[in-house]
């Protein structure tokens, strides 16, 4: 490899490389037919009370199911569709499908389950910018009936970082609708954690490496140490806490004991279709 060589040789083909390129500028090319096409599709996880165990709503997962490569998960085309512009369009339609599922969820449910069920969407940093965010989310939430508070946008900590005033003035609008907004992947940044007052920011949402700490018990003590801060912080300036890749009981556990709010990863459910996610919640409410 060019790499290992070192020094100002010749670029030696890597013919790996070669073919990653080639399928990303196929599939970058590929994007705007499958939304015509509807290539893609949702799957949803819900998301748990750590307390009662019970499903209090399901965060909405966007996979495009390609003629040729199969199901390709948002890792490998929502970067490319950032990158072109598509990801506001097909932001859009994923958030109107998982509202519009939500809604459904609620009225098959309404007599049994305790509280409505929520529903979670990943907002790219290129939506946020975009100017039709604020009237599409309100029209979106118009047209399905689904109250707003019971939508959860997700955006990353990183998106955030030096936000200015007008990149947070459509998040405040939703907020002040009663839009949750949840700093994802939280702690993987570097945000001052004073900068937290100044988002219109709801629910942290602790990323995976956290919980990855927690995998055998008892916990890395320094990891039980940061989470355990974490969480007073949050609670302290009125945030929830989400955490995610919960993927053993003993991560869940210390997780409540620490004062977690809601859970999220594989030991409850991997992402699944809505009739999943809608027998998940049923059972839990009718016991
Ligand atoms: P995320 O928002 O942090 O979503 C959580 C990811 O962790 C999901 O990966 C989920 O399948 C995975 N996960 C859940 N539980 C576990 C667990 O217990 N163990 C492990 N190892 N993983 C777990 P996924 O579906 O591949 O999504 C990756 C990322 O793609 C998401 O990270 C999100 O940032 C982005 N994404 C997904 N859907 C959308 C979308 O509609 N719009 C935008 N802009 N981004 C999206
Ligand atoms: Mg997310
Ligand atoms: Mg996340
Ligand atoms: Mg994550």
């Amino acid at each position: 490899r060019a790499k290992s060589a070192g020094g100002n040789r010749f670029e030696l083909a890597d013919p790996e490389a070669d073919a990653r390129a080639i399928t990303r500028h196929g599939l970058t090319t590929a994007l705007p037919a499958a939304l015509d096409r509807n290539e893609f599709f949702i799957e949803y996880q819900p998301l748990v009370h750590l307390g009662d165990g019970s499903v209090r709503g399901a965060e909405a997962l966007v996979r495009w199911l390609h003629p040729q490569h199969g199901v390709l998960g948002p890792d490998r085309f929502i970067p490319l569709a950032e990158h072109t512009g598509l990801i506001v369009p097909l932001g859009r339609w994923v958030l109107e499908q998982s509202v519009r599922q939500a809604r459904e969820w609620q009225e098959r449910h309404c007599a049994e389950a305790a509280a409505p069920l929520r529903i979670n969407v990943n907002l790219s940093p290129c939506q946020l910018t975009h100017p039709g965010l604020v009237s599409d989310t309100v029209d979106i939430l118009e047209r399905s009936g689904l109250e707003p508070g019971a939508l959860c946008l997700e955006v990353t900590e990183s998106a955030l970082i030096g936000a200015d005033d007008d990149l947070l003035k459509p998040l405040r609008r939703l907020a002040e609708m009663g839009v949750d907004i949840a700093l994802d992947d939280f702690g993987t940044g570097y945000s001052n954690l004073a900068n937290l007052r100044r988002l219109p920011v709801s629910i942290l949402k602790l990323d995976r490496s956290f919980t990855q700490g927690m995998q055998q018990y008892p916990a890395d003590p320094v990891d039980l140490k940061i989470v355990e801060g974490i969480v007073t912080l949050a609670h302290s300036l009125d945030l929830a806490v989400t955490v995610e890749g919960v993927e053993t009981g003993a991560q869940a556990e210390q997780l409540r004991i620490l004062g977690c709010d809601t859970a999220q990863g594989w030991y409850y459910a991997r992402p699944g279709p809505p009739e999943r996610l809608h027998e998940l919640a049923l059972v839990d409410a009718t016991g």
